[in-house]
Order: C-alpha cells, then sequence, then structure tokens
C-alpha cells in the first residue's frame, strides 16, 4: 500500500457524487481513478492496484452486490458501499458479499474520511496476528492477552460468549457487522438466524460497559443491519 497517496478506484454513475469524490478526496491526498459502469470498474480494480474501493450499489449494468462478488474472487481490498436505498436489507447483502462498510447517500466528506482511515487501517494489519497488547477507548480497557476487560478503575467480568461478541467487535474496531455475521462468528453457522441470541447478549454487554446502556456509547446499534464498536 502506498502510504502517501492511498489509491482509490470510484464506481458510480452519477456525476455530481463522482465530481464530489474526487475534489474532496483529492484535497486529501487520495489519488482517485474513476468508472461509472460496473464493468469497468472491475477492470479499473485490476489494473489501479488500488487501497480501496468506493462503490455505488445502484449502477446501470449490474448490481452492486455483483461487482463485490467479482472482486472478492481475486482481492480482500478494502470496499466501502455508497447506497441510496434506504432498504436495510441491500447493505446487508453488500456487508455480507464482502463489502467492509457502507455509507448512505446524502453523506458528509468526514463521515466518508474516517471510513476510509479505518478500513484502509484493517486492511494494513495483518489478520494472522494478534495486536495482542491493549484496546482503549474512552474509560473501556481490554487486555486481549489476559481477557481482562476494565471500565475505568473497576473490573468487569464477562462470559466466555460475552468476551467472544466483545472481542470480535474489538478485531473489527469502527466495521459495522451484520447480524449474522456475528452469530456466525460468535456461536457458529448453525446459529446464524437467532438473532433473538444476540439481541440479549449486546444488552448483557452494554449494561456492564456502558454509563447509560439505554444511549450506548461503544456499542453501536446499526439500525436493521447490525453492531459497530466506536472507535
Ligand atoms: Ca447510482
Amino acid at each position: 500500500m502506498s502510504q502517501s497517496n492511498p489509491i482509490i478506484v470510484v464506481i458510480e454513475d452519477d456525476p455530481a457524487i463522482r465530481l464530489f469524490l474526487r475534489t474532496g478526496l483529492g484535497a486529501h491526498g487520495f489519488k482517485i481513478f474513476e468508472a461509472d459502469r460496473g464493468q469497468q470498474g472491475i477492470i479499473e480494480a485490476g489494473v489501479r492496484k488500488p487501497d480501496l474501493i468506493i462503490l455505488d450499489l445502484g449502477l446501470p449494468d449490474m448490481d452492486g452486490v455483483e461487482v463485490i462478488n467479482s472482486i472478492r474472487g481475486w482481492s480482500t481490498l478494502p470496499i466501502i458501499v455508497l447506497s441510496a436505498r434506504s432498504l436495510e436489507q441491500h447493505k446487508i447483502n453488500a456487508l455480507d458479499a464482502g463489502a467492509d462498510d457502507y455509507l448512505t447517500k446524502p453523506f458528509g466528506l468526514g463521515e466518508l474520511l474516517a471510513r476510509i482511515r479505518v478500513a484502509l487501517r484493517h486492511a494494513s494489519s495483518s489478520p494472522a496476528q494478534d495486536d495482542g497488547g491493549m484496546f482503549v477507548i474512552g474509560d473501556l480497557k481490554v487486555d486481549l492477552l489476559k481477557r481482562l476487560v476494565q471500565v475505568g478503575d473497576r473490573d468487569v467480568h464477562l462470559t466466555p460468549i460475552q468476551y467472544r461478541l466483545l472481542a470480535l467487535l474489538i478485531k473489527n474496531a469502527g466495521k459495522v457487522l451484520t447480524h449474522q455475521y456475528i452469530l456466525k462468528e460468535v456461536w457458529g453457522p448453525s446459529y446464524k438466524d437467532n438473532s433473538h441470541y444476540l439481541r440479549i447478549y449486546m444488552s448483557q454487554l452494554r449494561q456492564k460497559l456502558e454509563a447509560d446502556p439505554t444511549q450506548p456509547h461503544y456499542l453501536l446499534t446499526e439500525s436493521g443491519v447490525g453492531y459497530r464498536l466506536k472507535v
């Protein structure tokens, strides 16, 4: 990955949004290549060797999810999806097909830059390598080697499942994870439709970790889609 000028391929048929991305991201040092069709985008993704792809889900020639499927056939590079659709299912399909994150239009440049930073950071840390050490955000401290959780000076005891859920969110900090993905990773493939498990355990985690569990500060709900640990 080129640290100084990361390369982004933008696949989007709306010229106004392409202009917004070219100008805004260009001003922040990103090198932008554009495609207005899915097929052309797949080619650009192969040719330009980008660090990240920004992909509109509603393209004239093919569905954005097909573009993700095609790129995931040969690459794990981060894909951030743009969706004008309010239908959660489209975002879920994109995430389950291997997109790393999504933004619903209209979105701000600051929000997009934050998502890009998270996606690039995840891409640059090898998944095999355990970060070990400490995960710290605000009052929340987790020692991933010793499996110790603290809020402020208070030790928090978590059950094994609660800890696995928290550790999965930490491993993917900043990324949205779908209900099905979390269920599969924490409970196993045969539990992927048991969303009530997840709701119960998430509520338990919030009781233990959040100052006000009804207004979570760390364990954020992505309405209808899943959860995200704030970074
Ligand atoms: Ca579109």
